[in-house]
């Protein structure tokens, strides 16, 4: 037997990487930083990715595919834009290897300098608008609505498999507007089809909010966002959604002539999520056995496993159930590998998150019945055969259900208020043994002077940032949770990951 998945109540990041590895999700690669996605892993982003393409078609949206080099020069057009990124950039300077005349093996080939230095994208910002200059010239061109779909890289320093990588998978939209009006109506759709998204497929809970200053996106006037909670109390921005003002379009000299007949700037938004959102999937629902998956985005949906072997009956039976589920769109695999005993399979279709487990043995044949089990909450029971197709699929909706109930509990109990910085470094340092090794605390929500200086002086003080200022607050005069100073609303602070 393979060895236990460590408990999130000794080591939680111990507890994740042990998940991702085990389930086949993913494994850390030669090159630091980058990781290797494994068929399962993948499998979920496939899913997730299907799903968020349908969202993005049906609001108008088309893809295309822009280069991954950009030209030095493009990045530093927008100020705020490379100053955010200069240092997580890599470059490419030369185009050729050679052999090393000293006998060394192969080394870079001296003549073969770039004249211009390249950066691996980041973002694609700085290339898209050099290239919307030539695309929009009148009113008539406008709304675009570009995503794209690609790898990006940013050179992070402190890295975890799938939540910060130095390359990751994403989509990006990048769009133009003919008004202020249009564009933030755009990055506030989009936001919202991030949080529809996370919470009917993922069954993620997420809170939508507007970044301070101090987190915004460089180059942005406004970043929405989407901030879910973590099973140990961190909080993690899942997507955002960017409000770009007119920075691009002048950085890129990107006008159109508007229905007066003048020459105008264009408006802008982008917004991405990316393969980190399999990491906010993981530290959301899976538990000390290991991954669970909602029952939308489960790369199998239904495993069945015959008891102890599968004969000719059992088999039968299991292809009238796989056919009825198929015709129901249900992801169904029968496991006959006779190498292993059924308590492995279990234990490994448990492992992998699975949600639903029929098993078919031949006493229960003989009374006309299967075992059924849901991965969520591990109840079991017996079902009549011929009614096992239709107990499955209204199991899997239950547990979609149920998943999201239950982290939308978590969620809101872990919402605590607090007006004196005592109380609030007291629940940044509370511990939560029975929880987590690890606790971050969950969502603080308290007021603040609307300073990025008091903002960093809380960070340098208790490690929570403010996550957002969510988007259905309240107005409520209070006192800035540090300084005293008048406040008119409460935000989100929270550890994050
Ligand atoms: P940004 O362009 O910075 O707004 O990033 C878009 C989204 O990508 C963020 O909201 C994150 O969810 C995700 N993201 C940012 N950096 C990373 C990273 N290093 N690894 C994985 N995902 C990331």
């Amino acid at each position: 037997m393979a060895k236990a998945i460590t408990k999130r109540t000794e080591n939680y990041s111990q507890w994740y990487l042990d998940i991702v590895k085990r389930a086949g999700l993913a494994d850390h690669s030669q090159v630091k930083g980058c990781m290797v996605i494994k068929p399962t892993g993948f499998a979920v982003w496939e899913n997730m990715k299907d799903q968020l393409d349908r969202m993005f078609k049906e609001t108008g949206h088309v893809n295309a595919y822009f280069p991954l080099f950009i030209p030095k020069s493009f990045l530093s057009r927008e100020a705020a834009h490379v100053e955010g990124f200069a240092k997580e950039c890599a470059v490419v300077t030369h185009h050729r290897l050679m052999n090393d005349p000293n006998g060394g093996g192969v080394v870079v080939d001296p003549s073969a300098k770039l004249e211009e230095e390249l950066i691996v994208r980041p973002t694609s910002e700085t290339i898209i608008w050099d290239t919307y200059r030539d695309w929009i010239n009148s009113y008539r061109d406008l709304p675009l609505l570009i995503n794209q779909w690609a790898n990006v890289v940013r050179w992070e320093m402190r890295t975890r498999l799938f939540m910060r990588t130095a390359e990751f998978l994403w989509q990006e939209g990048h769009t133009a507007h003919a008004t202020r009006e249009e564009a933030m109506e755009e990055s506030l759709r989009m936001q919202q089809v991030y949080a529809d998204f996370a919470e009917q497929y993922m069954a993620m809970p997420v809170i939508r909010g507007v970044k301070t200053a101090n987190e915004r996106f460089a180059g942005a006037d406004e970043t929405y966002t989407i901030e879910s909670l973590m099973q140990d109390g961190k909080a993690l921005q899942a997507g955002t959604s960017h409000f770009l003002g007119q920075n691009f379009a002048k950085a890129f000299d990107v006008k159109f002539l508007n229905k007066e007949n003048q020459q105008e700037y264009v408006w802008a938004t982008s917004w991405g999520v990316s393969t980190r959102l399999i990491g906010g999937l993981i530290m959301t629902h899976s538990d000390d056995d290991g991954l669970v998956i909602p029952p939308k985005l489960a790369p199998t949906q239904v495993v069945i496993v015959p008891i102890p072997k599968p004969g000719p009956e059992i088999a039968e039976v299991a292809e009238k159930l796989m056919q009825a589920l198929r015709a129901q769109g249900i992801r169904v695999k029968f496991d006959d590998d006779e190498k292993n005993r059924p308590g492995f399979k279990f234990a490994e279709h448990e492992l992998k998150g699975i949600p639903v487990r029929i098993g078919i043995g031949k006493r229960d044949l003989e009374k006309g019945q299967v075992e059924i089990a849901r991965r969520d909450t591990k109840e079991k029971q017996f079902v009549p055969i011929d009614g096992a197709a239709a107990f499955a699929a209204q199991l899997l909706d239950d547990i979609q259900q149920n998943l999201l109930q239950k982290a939308t509990k978590f969620r809101d109990d872990n919402i605590t208020r607090a007006d004196h910085f005592d109380d609030f470094k007291a629940i940044v340092n509370a511990t939560r043994p029975d929880q987590t090794e690890s606790w971050g605390g969950g969502f603080i929500s308290a007021h603040w002077d609307g300073t990025t200086e008091t903002e960093l002086k809380i960070k340098e003080l208790t490690k929570a940032t403010i996550r957002c200022i969510p988007l259905d607050n309240e107005q409520e005069e209070g006192r800035c949770i540090l300084t005293g100073k008048p406040s008119n609303q409460r935000v989100l602070f929270a550890k994050a990951y």
